[in-house]
């Protein structure tokens, strides 16, 4: 029996690379530190012959660890948040919508960005990394369960089937094709860039946004009907 959705709780599942941040911060890292080989590499899982899992692996494994300094400071420093993130987990807060990121990224990058919007740290989902070798290794805590078989590296279909849809209104925001998986479990979905592509080809319900404020006022719209 599936409850209504006015006594559901919300739950927002929130993508960080162009969606909270302005910038893909993977592809800005790469491309600065530009070791050899990485654009074939890149291409590659863009055209989907490496998975998201082999692909970002690959990439990170062509820098050196001791470049870690270096690497850690271009990812923190080079990050621009979009505008309205502060104001929009004000208004999660207020409207006791559970708010939790569900990110591809990168720790080293992800948690120092987040760290000032006080958001809880076992809300944040996001893959990991190791700099003790030669090279820089990533680590997949959050690997896809047995519903999926992508290789996402961090699996955002399976973070939300924990939150089962006969209690939770589930909210998905992003803005690539990696968060099309989630966005067709969802019950709504704020979209910018490749994911509003990818909902129009596939015929799939949602709302675009360009900053937060937008997504705030559609929610707020959302609730009056
Ligand atoms: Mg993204
Ligand atoms: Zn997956």
């Amino acid at each position: 029996m599936t409850k209504s959705n006015a006594t559901k709780k919300r739950i927002v599942f929130c993508d960080f690379d162009g969606t909270i941040t302005i910038n893909d911060n993977i592809i800005a890292i790469i491309k600065h530190f530009n070791p050899e080989g990485w654009e074939r590499i890149a291409e590659r899982t863009i055209a989907t012959e490496l998975t998201i899992q082999d692909g970002v692996g690959q990439l990170f494994r062509l820098l050196p660890s001791s470049l870690r300094d270096e690497v850690v400071s271009y990812g923190v420093n080079n990050v621009r948040i979009r505008d309205g993130f502060a104001e929009f987990l004000s208004y999660c807060k207020e409207q006791n919508i559970e708010f939790y990121v569900t990110s591809g990224g990168i720790d080293f990058f992800v948690y120092p960005t987040l760290e000032p919007f006080d958001i809880p740290r076992d809300h944040i989902y996001c893959n990991s990394s190791d700099f003790s070798g030669e090279r820089i290794e990533i680590l997949w805590p959050h690997p896809c369960d047995e519903h999926c078989h992508n290789h996402c590296g961090m699996c955002k279909t399976t973070i939300m089937r924990r939150f089962p849809e006969d209690q939770y209104e589930r909210i998905i925001i992003g803005d690539s094709v990696t968060d099309f998986e989630g966005a067709k479990l969802a019950d709504r979905v704020y979209s910018r860039s490749h994911l509003t592509v990818k909902c129009r080809e596939l015929g799939l319900a949602h709302t675009e946004f360009d900053t937060f404020h937008d997504i705030i006022a559609a929610m707020a719209d959302e609730e009056r009907k």
